[in-house]
C-alpha cells in the first residue's frame, strides 16, 4: 500500500511527489505522458531559487517587459538586478518528474480513471500506458494534481467541477534574429482588446523558439485569428510555427482543496493560479509542496481534518497578492479605455517597481515611503477618470 499516490505529473504533481519521497513516505506519481502543457513558459526568480532550477533548464532570461496599450503605446519596464526565467515544459516538467524519482518516487505511466473505496481501503485505478490494462493500486492518501478540468477535483471534492476558466491558445514559433520589433530579451504583454477583449495577449522568447498568444474567457472569440494578428502586428507572420495549442487556464482558487477524507488537490487543479497574469507555475509548485505537507501531517496523526492546512498555508502567504491581481484585472480588463490607462500607470516608476517586487519575489512591499499612497490616487483618479487615459 502506498503512503500516497499523486495524480498529476507537472509541476504541482512532480513537487508534491518529491516532498514526500525526500520525507521518507511510500509514493506514486502517475502522469498519462506524451503531451507537452501548453505554456508560455515564464518563471520568476523566487522558484527558481525556492525550487532549485538549474541553469541548464533556462533558456531565455528576460530582462525587459514591454507593456502595449490599445493605441500601441509602448511602456518597457526594465527588469532591475533579474531576470524573468524561461523554461520549455517537455524539459522542465520532466526535469522536475526525475527528480522525484531520484528522491524515491514511483514513477506510474496511465491514464488515472477513479477512486474506489471498499473494506481494504482506498484505491486509485489507472489505465496502464505500456499494456493498457486497468490497475489497482492501494493507498492511504491521494493528491489530485491533474491540472485544469482536473478529473479528481470534478469527482472527489465538492465545488471541482465548477471551476471558471479563460482559455488560452498559443503558437510555438521559429524565434527570428534579433530585430528592431523582436528582442530575445523581452517580453510583450498585449493589452487591446483586438487581440483579447478580457485578458492579454503575448511574445515571450525561448531561445530558438517563441511562444505567441492570447487568452479570453469571452465564447465566440477566434483564437486562431487574434494569435494570427499578434503575430502580424509583431512582424512575426512569416516565421515557421512549430506548434499550435491551447488549453484552459483557472480563474479561481476553489473554496475548498480537500475532500475530508482522504483526498487533496494541487495547482491548476485546485484552480490556482494568479489572476491578471494567468501565472501558474511557481503556485503549482506551492500547491504541491502544501499538499504534500498537508499529507504528511494527516498520515502522521491519523486525522483527516490536517489536509485543510494545504489551503491554509498557501493562503496565508498568497491570499493577498491574489486579491490585489484579482481586483487589478476587474478594473483594468475590461475595455480598451480603460486598458489604455492601466498601460499609463505602468509608466510610474513606483507602479513598476511594486508590480516586479510582487511578480519575481512574491511579496508586495512598497517601493518608497509613501508610494502605496500615490499609487493608490493614481488609480482611483484613473478608474474615476478624472485623468486622460492616455499618459502625457
Ligand atoms: C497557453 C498557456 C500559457 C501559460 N503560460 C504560463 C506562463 O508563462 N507562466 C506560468 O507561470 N504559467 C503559465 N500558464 C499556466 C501554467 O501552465 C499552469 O498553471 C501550470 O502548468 C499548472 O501546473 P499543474 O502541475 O497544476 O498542472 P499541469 O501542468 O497541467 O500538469 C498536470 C499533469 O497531469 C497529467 N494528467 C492530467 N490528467 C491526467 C489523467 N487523467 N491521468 C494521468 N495524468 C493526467 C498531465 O499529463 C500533466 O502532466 C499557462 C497556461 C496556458 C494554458
Amino acid at each position: 500500500m502506498y503512503d500516497v499516490i499523486v495524480v498529476g505529473g507537472g509541476p504541482s504533481g512532480a513537487t508534491a511527489a518529491e516532498v514526500l519521497a525526500r520525507a521518507g513516505r511510500n509514493v506514486a506519481m502517475l502522469d498519462r505522458d506524451g503531451r507537452i502543457k501548453p505554456c508560455g513558459g515564464a518563471i520568476p526568480p523566487r522558484l527558481i531559487s525556492d525550487f532549485d532550477i538549474p541553469s541548464s533548464q533556462i533558456v531565455a532570461r528576460i530582462r525587459t517587459a514591454r507593456m502595449i496599450s490599445p493605441t500601441q503605446r509602448a511602456v518597457d519596464i526594465h527588469i532591475e538586478n533579474g531576470f524573468v526565467g524561461m523554461v520549455d515544459r517537455d524539459k522542465f516538467d520532466e526535469f522536475l518528474r526525475l527528480r522525484a524519482v531520484g528522491h524515491g518516487a514511483d514513477r506510474l505511466t496511465g491514464t488515472y480513471l477513479r477512486l474506489e473505496r471498499s473494506a481494504d481501503g482506498l484505491a486509485m485505478v489507472y489505465r496502464e500506458k505500456l499494456s493498457g490494462e486497468e490497475k489497482r493500486l492501494t493507498t492511504r492518501l491521494v493528491i489530485g494534481a491533474d491540472g485544469a478540468r482536473s478529473n479528481v477535483a470534478r469527482t472527489e471534492v465538492p465545488g471541482g467541477d465548477k471551476i471558471p476558466y479563460v482559455i488560452a491558445y498559443h503558437e510555438i514559433i521559429k524565434a527570428p534574429a534579433a530585430n528592431a520589433s523582436y528582442d530575445p530579451q523581452r517580453c510583450d504583454v498585449v493589452y487591446d482588446g483586438k487581440i483579447s477583449p478580457d485578458f492579454y495577449g503575448w511574445i515571450f522568447p525561448h531561445g530558438d523558439s517563441a511562444s505567441v498568444g492570447m487568452g479570453t474567457g469571452i465564447d465566440g472569440v477566434d483564437l486562431k485569428q487574434a494569435t494570427a494578428d499578434l503575430r502580424a502586428s509583431a512582424g512575426l507572420s512569416g516565421c515557421e510555427t512549430i506548434r499550435r495549442e491551447g488549453a484552459p487556464i483557472p480563474l479561481r482558487p476553489m473554496d475548498r482543496w480537500d475532500n475530508g477524507r482522504d483526498v487533496v488537490l494541487a495547482g491548476d487543479a485546485a484552480g490556482v493560479v494568479a489572476p491578471s497574469s494567468g501565472e501558474g507555475i511557481y503556485y503549482a509548485m506551492v500547491g504541491g509542496q502544501v499538499a504534500a505537507r498537508a499529507a504528511l501531517a494527516c498520515l502522521a496523526s491519523g486525522r483527516s481534518s490536517e489536509l485543510r492546512l494545504a489551503r491554509k498555508y498557501f493562503m496565508k502567504e498568497h491570499k493577498t497578492v491574489f486579491k490585489v491581481l484579482r481586483s487589478m484585472q476587474d478594473a483594468y480588463y475590461k475595455s480598451d479605455e480603460r486598458r489604455e490607462r492601466f498601460v499609463s500607470l505602468c509608466h510610474d516608476i513606483d507602479v513598476q517597481k511594486l508590480t516586479f517586487e510582487a511578480y519575481m519575489n512574491k511579496k508586495l512591499v512598497s517601493a518608497r515611503p509613501l508610494a502605496h499612497i500615490k499609487i493608490g490616487i493614481k488609480n482611483v483618479a484613473h478608474l474615476l477618470g478624472l485623468v486622460r487615459p492616455e499618459h502625457v
